[in-house]
């Protein structure tokens, strides 16, 4: 990648710029905790984006993207907008970092990445922090971490039509390896927590499959949610969002709500816990324990969520069969991948017959990443 990178730059623009480098990431645990205002447990992956930078003395971007094969040009007003939707993620950042207060000086870039689009790693995410952090940089703004993943964020919201949470940019821009981090969405506050798992590997199955249901579903459990955490804060007038709530707090609103709204909320105040109880265990080294949570919040997504859908389903109960440490459906559900915790000297027997179980089954093969907890933004020596 370095090397075509490289290549590419010296071509177009000849001589000198700086590399720079950002992730994918996955997330342990803590599903649709988000809007909820409770947990999520990322880290940034061994996946992802790499960009050559030079400023280039006028007010212009030229970007070529290696993927694509594709080269744009646009200055820095808002109706400059390209028209090539990899390109909008390049030119959001330099908008949403121009509307911090930041210098976006005119810049030659190229860049290529290995992270997989649209799998639920986040691609997006590592192009908006490698730029976000590498125009941070080279103007010397300045601008905080956590502000470089808003970027991120905002460049989503404003210039792409994605209403997404803080965590894909969060992971992003703090990876680090061998470092999961627990992310409170309510106030922000964050903690890196070890992860080395050692004798396992960590390892994504792609069902490869999207259900249309995705977008109305998660609208649904949105309300559902907010309706749970309405009639609880009748009793509890401190609780903002559900998971502020405690268990006992939710049966006690029992009759006031729907049968359905009932179990969306529990499985919410379940999952805030079990991110605390991971936390916990891995500060012991614990990893069953670990993947027996993963096993939970997948039951939980399944059946009281009701966000899985046969293929991952599948994928989970296999894992099981092939006494796969942990295992659950990563992601907002109805498709995508599972992510696994499996002893290694399991994972070759788990992965083959994933690949042909799942392909007798569904027609095609799944697909198959390795995943190592590593650095986010960066730049490269
Ligand atoms: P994901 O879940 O992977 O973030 P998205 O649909 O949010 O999927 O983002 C994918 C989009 O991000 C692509 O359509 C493309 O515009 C941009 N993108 C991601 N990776 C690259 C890459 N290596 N080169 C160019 N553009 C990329
Ligand atoms: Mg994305």
């Amino acid at each position: 990648m370095k090397n075509k990178i490289q290549a590419k730059f010296k071509e177009l623009f000849g001589e000198g710029g700086e590399l720079f480098m950002s992730s994918g990431r996955i997330n342990l645990i803590g599903e649709h905790t988000d809007y909820n205002g409770g947990y999520v447990f990322p880290g940034a992956i061994n996946y992802g984006i790499m960009a050559q930078i030079k400023l280039n003395g006028t007010d212009k971007v030229k970007v070529f993207s290696i993927d694509f094969n594709e080269y744009v040009e646009f200055a820095l007003k808002e109706e400059d907008k390209p028209k090539q939707s990899w390109a909008c993620y390049v030119f959001g950042v330099c908008r949403e970092t121009l509307k911090r207060g930041g210098k976006v000086a005119g810049f030659d870039a190229v860049f290529a990445g290995d992270v997989p689009l649209g799998a639920g790693l986040s691609s997006s995410a590592a192009l908006e922090s490698v730029f976000a952090f590498a125009i941070n940089e080279l103007n010397g703004n300045g601008i905080e971490k956590f502000e470089l993943a808003k970027i991120g964020q905002s460049t989503e919201h404003n210039y792409c039509g994605v209403k997404c949470g803080i965590m894909d940019q969060f992971a992003s821009v703090f990876g680090k390896e061998g470092a999961l981090m627990r992310l409170n969405c309510k106030t922000g506050e964050y903690k890196y927590f070890p992860f080395h798992p050692k004798g396992y590997k960590l390892v994504l199955i792609d069902s490869c499959v999207k259900h249309e249901l995705a977008s109305s579903a998660y609208n649904k459990r949105r309300e559902s949610c907010e309706r749970a955490a309405k009639a609880i804060r009748e009793n509890h007038p401190d609780v903002d969002f559900l998971s502020d709530a405690k268990r006992v707090w939710l049966d006690e609103v029992r009759d006031k709500i729907s049968e359905e709204d009932f179990i969306r909320a529990e499985y919410v105040i379940g999952e805030v816990q079990r991110v605390l109880d991971v936390c916990d265990a891995l500060e012991r080294d614990d990893y069953e324990t670990v993947g027996e949570m993963m096993y939970q919040t997948h039951f939980g997504l399944s059946r009281l969520y009701e966000v899985s859908c046969e293929e991952l389903d599948f994928l989970n109960k296999l894992a099981r069969k092939y006494d796969v440490t942990g295992s659950r459906v990563m992601g907002g559900g109805f498709g995508g991948c599972t992510i696994n915790l499996v002893k290694e000297e399991l994972y070759d027997g788990f992965i083959k017959a994933a690949k042909e179980q799942f392909a007798a089954k569904f027609g095609h093969e799944p697909k198959v990443y390795d995943v190592v907890i590593s650095d986010g933004a960066r730049k490269l020596q």
